[in-house]
This record gives C-alpha cells, structure tokens and sequence, in this order.
C-alpha cells in the first residue's frame, strides 16, 4: 500500500531510442519506486498520454520531430501545469535548460552526462519542490480568495529587516491606483495612521513586541485614497525564534467603518435616550412639585373644613372635594409610579407582615363601593398559607388594590370573588395562586392582549364612564414581575374576567404574634399631641403655612413661621424651636442651604435641632438628597395630619410608639 502511495510513474518524451534506452535503464537501477515507465518519441504522442493518464513526473528532449526547445516546453506545461519536468539537454542547449527552469520547469540533465545516482537525486528532488510549489500556489490562492471574500488585509512584517509585505484586495482602497503592490512604500503604514493616534498606536505595538507578548490589536483610523478615515481592526500574531526574540509579526487590518457607525448610532441613541430619561423625570419631579404644592393647601384646608362645624349640605361638598383630590392624587402617584418602575427606580421593602389582614383590608376598602354597587364581594384565603409572610406589603396591597377596584368598577351587577391559593411551599417560602375575577363587562378578545399596555383602555369612552387613566393593569403587571412573579387574564365579553397572578413569597421569620407590620394602620383619636413643643415652620407658600400651622395647633404646638430659608435663619437667633419643618424649594435661600448654615454655622442647641423636610417632589432621589443634606426625615406633599404628627414625635422622643 505505502509503496503503491509512493511510487512515481514517469512519461518520458524523446525521439531518440538509444537515448530512451538509457534513461528508462538508469532509472530502473535507481532506488524509486517506479510503477511505470511510458515512452513518447514526439510532444503530441507524449500530450496524448499526458490525457489519457496520470504522471508524477516528464521528461522533455528539447529536440523532437514536432516541437523544439522551449517552445516544445511551454507546450507541455500548458496541458500539465502540475507535473514537474526535466530537461533531457545536449551539451550546447544548457543555456536554453536554464532557461526553461526559470520558467518552471524542475531540473535538467545532460544527455550522456547523467549517472544513477544523480539521475534519482534528480527525480526525487524535482517531485518534492513541485509539491511544494503546488501547495504554496494553493495557499496563496486560498489567501487571494479569503482577502476578496473578506476585503481584508493581510501584512507580514519582518522585524529583522523592517520589511512588510501586504497582500489582499482591500488594499486599492488605501494606495493609490495603479500601485503596484508589491513593491508597497516602507512607510505607507506609519503615514497612514491619524496623526492624532500615530504616537500612540506605534508605541502600543512595540511595548507589545517589548513585553514579550504573543499578539497585538488595535482599532485605530488609516487614510484611504480617497482622503477619508476608514475605522479599522488590526490585529497581529508574534512570530518568535528559538532565542524568543520577536522576529516576525502577522496579522490582518479589517474594516469596521461600518460598525463603528452603528456602535457610534447606538451610543448616540442611547446618551438621546438617556437624556430623555432624564429630562422625563425632572419633568416629572417638576411638574410633580407643581401639582403637590396647592394639592397640599387643597387636601389640608379640606381636612380642616371638615373638622368645622358644617350643614348636611356642606358635609356633602366637602365630602366629594376630598374624594375628587383622593382621584386626582391617585392620578398623580400612578404616573409617577409608572415612571419610576420604568426607571428601575423603585425599591421593594423588605418586612413581615400579617398575610390575611393585608387582604381582608384590601377586601374592607372595596366592601363600601361593591355595597354602593349591589355586587357580592367574596374572598376566600386557602387557611394552609402560613399567617406571616415577608416582603413588601404594600406593592402587593397595591397589585390586589388595583384588581378588586377594577374589577368592581367594570361589574354592574353579580360577584367579584377574590380566591387566595396555596400551590406549593417550602421551609422558606410559599407559591401563592391569586384569582380575581367578576361577572362584569368583560374584555373583547381582540383587546385582551393589550390591556396591560399603557394608556390602554379598551374603550374610547371608558374615562368618562369609568374614571381612570388605562395606566392601572400596566403598573399592576409591572409590579408583579418586580415580585417575580407573572399575571394573566381570561375575559368573554357580558360574562366576566378572571386575572390570576402567581407569586413566590417568603414566609416570616416569626410565626406569631410579634407586632409584624400590619396592612393598615387606624388612625387614632387624637388630642393635644403636641402640646407644649415649639415648632419652626420654613414655608413660602401662604396657604401651605396656613394648613400647617392650624394642623399643628390643632394638636397644642406652638409656631413660628418663616417665610424662607434667610429668615428662619435670622428667627433662630431670638427663638425658641424644638423642631424646624423645612419646605425645599423656596426664594432667597432654599432648604438645603438653609440646613448646611444651620448645622455648621449656628450655635450647638441650634445646629441640634432635628429638621424635617417637607418636599413637594415624591422622587426618591430628592427625598435621599434632603437626608443628605443634613436633614433628619421627610414628608412629602400633600400629606396626611396624622403622617405629619407621627413624624414629628418621632424626632422629639425616638423610642415613642403612641401612634
Ligand atoms: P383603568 O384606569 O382604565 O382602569 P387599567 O390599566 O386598570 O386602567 O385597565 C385598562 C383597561 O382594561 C380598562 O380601561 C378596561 O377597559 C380593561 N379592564 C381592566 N380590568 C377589567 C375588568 N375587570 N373587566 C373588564 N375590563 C377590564
């Protein structure tokens, strides 16, 4: 086998039998492995085996009946390219022999003059270089083709002599036309690099060499002829020598012009968007601010009308004043809600909590609209569920919330059923199954899909009919997956909707008793609260400090007001306080820079004074910033009495829980 892969079969061409005889004699003594030997005494008998069968090797006589000297050479090559060929020469013809080998051929002998051993170094020497010539033309080729499929660059820099040689089509983009490539400039690399990065770049690649490394790459921009900056990929592989001296480096330059657009495009789309992000939340803080400001003296004069003494009738009005601000405000905090979902920006709390009070509560709030309605609202909570979970309470109370007041709102007449299921649970948690579902209007199928889109509402008149924003089922979806947890609906139109929601709750850390958190806190029956403590109001807007001021004194505080941050300042020095509540943005000096002179540049029982701010912007950021600043706590505007008491007593004596 191994010897039927080695063996040669040989063509010789030559008119001459004696000298056939002698050549294909030689031939035989040799050491080859010779499967063959044809004869031909002219070049078309020798073209017509050449087509009919294979060889490893020809013999060409430079003289025969049909053809001579190096026109008989250049015929045969052109039928058999690949078979390596000897010369057979006469004395006088060695110039032409010489001749044919710089043209390709692999060697000649001298007729006469040959021996055996000579005549086999020959063969053998004259198949292996054609061989190797054939694959370094493959490779070549196989590079030709990869640089035209790649339009890439190929460059081999010899770092001994400081040559490079370049190879690939992508190069006409850079030379100029009709350069010849292989005769390329010195130094047409180094001037084509940007002047801006030239240092920079040639110093990387020798610290690179330097170092000791195996490669180098780079992106870096390189002129074209056309005097425009492509952005390009360099890469190069470190050839080193036995002694581990760099010698040799190879590598590609790739076109990533188009790419850096795009990369630059998505950047530049996503700084846009960035912005615009930004921009959204001040707009919102803004306008946040804007509408908290007056809703604060509208929702804090109505709690102090309705604690006057009023007719049935005023009772009424002041009633539905109190819930079109609750509407409004529920407006309001759903958009800043959904903002700051969208944002990331909302942060879960982390508590125990007693699990079915959270939704008997949620059940309680709705109980007055189902009545108002003469809808059944039942709620069934599976009892295996463990009676403290832990997490956060009021996102899930927000999620149920939302639910049952939709589901009430679209049922005009049958049940809304709230049903609580135990699927799964483990020592440290529980799977929880939440169906809400009614027998109220239903969706259309075509709609469902996208009701938990914003600002969808599945009809055009449902504001008006329904009240609403379309903005409910967004946050409620959103918030779910914060959870972790998924949501999905099943509706016929006239018949009902079911949603059901799936969460993974922890269970808590106690199971009994101990004061875990509970869904809702009652408000207390309050009287003189805080009497006896002096309170430094900092507010600008009049009415704002009227509602303070009448909610503080309803409880027994005393107060002084400061119409900004200078003049509470300049009321420090000659009053007592206890506490300052302190509005942020205000003329002549805002809160924040009224803390900083309070708490650096004021006397010790001053610069003590514990300081709540009262921010009309609900962004947590700026309620981080008040705390910053030197603050104690917050409240944000509109607040509730109550909320404002508690916070308050909460400075002045820390461990009091009367509220
Ligand atoms: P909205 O503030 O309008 O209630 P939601 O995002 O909560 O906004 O709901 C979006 C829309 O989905 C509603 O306007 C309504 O068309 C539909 N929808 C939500 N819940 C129900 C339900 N239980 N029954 C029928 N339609 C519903």
């Amino acid at each position: 086998m191994e010897a039927v892969e080695n063996s040669i079969s040989i063509l010789i061409i030559e008119d001459n039998p004696g000298d056939q005889v002698l050549l294909e004699a030689h031939l035989e003594n040799t050491s080859l492995i010779i499967s063959g030997i044809t004869m031909a005494s002219t070049l078309a008998e020798g073209i017509m085996h050449l087509q009919q069968k294979s060889f490893s090797l020809i013999f060409l006589d430079f003289f025969l009946p049909d053809s001579s000297g190096l026109d008989a050479y250049l015929k045969l090559v052109k039928v058999s390219p690949a078979i390596p060929v000897i010369i057979l020469s006469g004395l006088s013809d060695t110039a032409l022999a010489l001749k044919a080998i710089s043209l390709g051929a692999q060697d000649f002998i001298l007729k006469g003059e040959y021996d055996v051993q000579s005549l086999q170094k020959s063969v053998w020497y004259s198949i292996e270089r054609k061989k190797n010539i054939e694959l370094l033309k493959e490779n070549n080729e196989r590079y030709d083709i990869i640089s035209k499929a790649t339009n890439d660059i190929i460059w081999d820099w010899n770092l001994d002599t400081n040559k490079v040689k370049w190879i690939g089509q992508g190069l006409k983009n850079y030379l100029p036309v009709n350069t010849d490539i292989t005769n390329i400039p010195d130094k047409f690399w180094t001037r084509a690099l940007h002047p801006d990065e030239r240092k920079n770049i040639v110093r990387s690649l020798h610290d690179t060499i330097e170092k000791g490394e195996n490669s180098w790459e780079c992106d870096y921009r390189f002129l074209k002829n056309d005097s425009s900056y492509a952005h390009i990929n360099s890469r190069g592989y470190i050839i080193k020598n036995e002694a581990n001296k760099a010698v040799r480096m190879i590598g590609s330059i790739q076109d990533i012009t188009e790419r850096k657009k795009a990369e630059l495009e998505t950047e530049q789309a996503r700084i846009e968007a960035e912005e615009a992000r930004k921009t959204q939340e001040q707009f919102l803080a803004n306008m946040s601010h804007e509408i908290r400001t007056p809703m604060n003296g509208v929702i804090g004069m109505t709690q102090l009308l309705s604690a006057t003494n009023l007719n049935e009738d005023q009772k009424e009005f002041v009633e539905n004043i109190q819930q079109s601000t609750g509407n409004l405000m529920a407006i309001i905090n759903d958009i800043l809600d959904l903002t700051k979902i969208v944002a990331g920006k909302i942060t879960l709390v982390q508590k125990d909590y007693l699990f079915a009070d959270l939704i008997t509560n949620c059940i309680k709030m709705n109980q007055y609209r189902a009545d108002e309605k003469g809808i059944l609202l039942h709620c069934t909570i599976d009892e295996n569920i463990p009676p403290v979970l832990s997490g956060d309470p009021y996102r899930l109370n927000q999620i149920l919330l939302n639910l049952v007041s939709n589901a009430i709102k679209f049922t005009h007449k049958g049940e809304v059923n709230v049903i609580i299921n135990l699927q799964e649970q483990s020592d440290e948690s529980v799977a929880l199954e939440f169906i809400v579902s009614d027998t109220g209007i239903g969706i259309a199928a075509d709609k469902i899909d996208s009701i938990f889109e914003r600002f969808m509402q599945v009809s055009g008149d449902s504001t008006r009919k329904y009240g609403g924003t379309g903005l409910g089922l967004t946050i409620t979806k959103q918030l779910i997956q914060l959870l972790g947890g998924s949501i999905t609906v099943r509706s016929h139109q006239h018949e009902g909707s079911t949603f059901s929601f799936y969460l993974t709750l922890l269970k808590g850390k106690q199971q009994s008793g101990d004061n875990p958190a509970r869904g809702e806190t009652s408000e207390p029956n309050l009287r003189n609260a805080l009497a006896g403590i002096h309170i430094l109001l900092v507010e600008d807007n009049l009415v704002n400090q009227k509602v303070a001021v009448k909610l503080l004194e309803s409880q027994g505080a005393t107060v002084e007001v400061a119409n900004h941050g200078k003049e509470a300042i300049e009321l420090l020095k000659d009053i007592r306080a206890d506490i300052i509540l302190m509005d942020i943005q205000m003329p002549e000096m805002d809160g924040y820079e009224a803390t900083k002179i309070i708490r650096y540049q004021m006397p010790e029982e001053v610069s003590k004074l514990p300081i709540i701010a009262m921010t009309a912007s609900a962004l947590i950021s700026d309620q981080k910033k008040c705390l910053f600043a030197g603050m104690n706590d917050y409240i944000a505007k509109p607040y509730q009495a109550i909320d404002l008491y508690k916070k308050i007593l909460q400075q002045l004596t820390p461990s009091c829980c009367i509220l």
